[in-house]
């Protein structure tokens, strides 16, 4: 199963209660300020995990919310982190987060972000010291809006992922986004971890006490099993694609961990303390501006394209669900699930 795709049904009230996008935001944001988030951080944090739950990202709205909690109490990620940015090379920029949490840290960093685009027409954003615990396409939609094309990928946290060949996990499930704007529409933006599935559907689904497919992970010997507990819990997830999701992984742990000077995920897993959920990590963004390399026909050119590709029947592309999901928090409210009831309660 795809986690974004059967999203909507996870823990949904029977009794069809919805909550408003604004109210929502605000009972997240409040919880982030006691536990000791600055209202800055609180607001972007809240603004993302709010945006995933009325899209139907579910494994990376409400649901992260503890998470993101208690790293604050503990003091394991700094909710009041101001951060650094470096502009290395015309096109370059650095962002040290001060331990804090990468959407923060990469809004701080707007500024210079816009002066590389529109000096050179691209921006290589390497963070590191910083915590990313959502999903990506938040981001990289909101680099689309504003006609760039953009890219992101993250060495993502825990140890959790065993390629063929590998007696332990070695990877994290390294999730890669990328957003393209198109003329006349909303932008196509495609997120998924590199892994057969992602961590945050396993626990939903271990919480549903549901199976999983074989092939999407193993148990602590390396047999293949159905069961999310096990492969939670001393196992490990598959990559996706075999050894061409493997090699994709290692090429994200090699540009968000190697390049940007974060930790890579084996790093990473060594100093986290017990039971965090949250990891100090490195995200790479590369975000390119068409009409300043010089191709103005570009958002037309990929309207075509996506026009022929439903034309030829691909008539669900992603970013589909997520704007109809959208369209209709608008109209109707955000549904609320078990998750969110006990937030408000
Ligand atoms: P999915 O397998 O659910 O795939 C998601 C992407 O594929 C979405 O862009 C989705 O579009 C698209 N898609 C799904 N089904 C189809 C289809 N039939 N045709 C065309 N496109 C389709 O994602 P994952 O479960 O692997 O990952 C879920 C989230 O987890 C991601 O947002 C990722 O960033 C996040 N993540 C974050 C980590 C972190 O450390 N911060 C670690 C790992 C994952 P649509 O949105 O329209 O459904």
């Amino acid at each position: 199963m795809s986690g974004n795709g059967a999203a909507r049904g996870y823990g949904v009230s029977s009794a069809g209660e919805r909550i408003g996008f604004d109210e929502l935001a605000a009972a997240i944001e409040s919880k982030l300020i006691a536990a000791g988030a600055s209202p800055a951080t609180a607001r972007v944090l809240a603004s993302n995990c709010a945006a995933c739950e009325r899209d139907g990202t579910l494994s990376h709205g409400v649901f992260r919310v503890a998470g993101y909690l208690d790293s604050l109490e503990r003091g394991w990620a700094n909710g009041s982190a101001e951060a650094t940015v470096d502009v290395v090379s015309s096109s370059f920029v650095r962002i040290d987060g001060d331990n804090g949490f990468a959407q923060p840290a990469l809004a701080a960093a707007g500024a210079e972000i816009d002066q590389a685009l529109a000096d050179t027409g691209v921006a290589v954003i390497a963070l590191a010291n910083t915590h990313h615990f959502s999903a990506l396409w938040p981001e990289l939609e909101s680099f689309a809006r504003d006609g760039r094309v953009a890219m992101a990928m993250i060495a993502s946290g825990k140890l959790a992922v065993v390629p063929e060949g590998a007696t332990r996990p070695v990877f994290s499930t390294n999730p890669f986004a990328f957003a393209t704007p198109v003329a006349g529409g909303d932008p196509v933006v495609f997120d998924f971890s590199t892994s057969s599935m992602s961590h945050g559907d396993l626990q939903l689904l271990r919480a549903e006490g549901r199976e999983v497919p074989i092939g999407t992970g193993v148990d602590s010997t390396g047999a293949d099993t159905r069961d999310p507990e096990t492969i939670l819990d001393g196992g490990g997830i598959r990559p996706f694609g075999g050894h061409k999701g493997a090699m994709l992984s290692f090429m994200i742990e090699t540009l968000a961990a190697g390049l940007t000077g974060g930790a890579f995920t084996f790093e990473i897993d060594a100093e986290a303390p017990e039971g965090v959920h949250t990891f100090r990590t490195g995200q790479l963004y590369i975000v390119i501006d068409p009409e300043r390399g010089g191709n103005e026909a570009y958002l037309a050119r990929v309207r075509g394209f996506i026009d022929m590709l439903r034309d030829a029947g691909m008539d669900r592309l992603p970013g589909d669900r997520r704007y109809a999901n959208r369209a209709e928090a608008a109209e109707a409210g955000i549904p609320v699930t078990d998750t969110i009831r006990a937030l408000l309660d």
